[in-house]
């Protein structure tokens, strides 16, 4: 998929930049990677189910570029990781996003594959 639509962006990752940008203390998803002529080059998914800011904060010197975007909510979070994830298949993440603990949300984009055959 093009990644021209994904949240807003590209930034630069610096806690300057996030904490002019990423003001709204609210749950939300981010791309990692580096920018360039070519387009975004996501090495990295995340989310926060609480604070963007503070969980793009801990990705600051790993990084040099983000896409992010806020959700209303952790499940609207933890669903559109889920489709990052499945549309990047970033390199740096080494597992399927999973839920927070203790909820047993499934991911969008894998729940049909694990109907049964018709
Ligand atoms: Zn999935």
């Amino acid at each position: 998929m093009s990644d021209a639509h994904f949240g807003e962006g590209p930034y630069h990752l610096s806690a300057q930049a996030l904490d002019n940008i990423v003001t709204r203390n609210c749950p939300g998803t981010f791309v990692l990677g580096e920018h360039t002529d070519d387009g975004f080059h996501v090495d990295y998914v995340g989310r926060s189910d609480t604070d963007v800011n503070a969980r793009l904060h801990g990705h600051v010197g790993k990084y040099r570029h983000f896409r992010f975007d806020y959700t209303t909510d952790a499940e609207a979070a933890f669903a559109e990781e889920c489709s990052l994830y499945h549309d990047y298949q970033p390199e740096h993440n080494t597992a399927h996003p999973s839920p927070p603990l203790g909820f047993a949300w499934s991911c969008p984009r894998c729940l049909p594959k694990r109907s049964p055959p018709a």
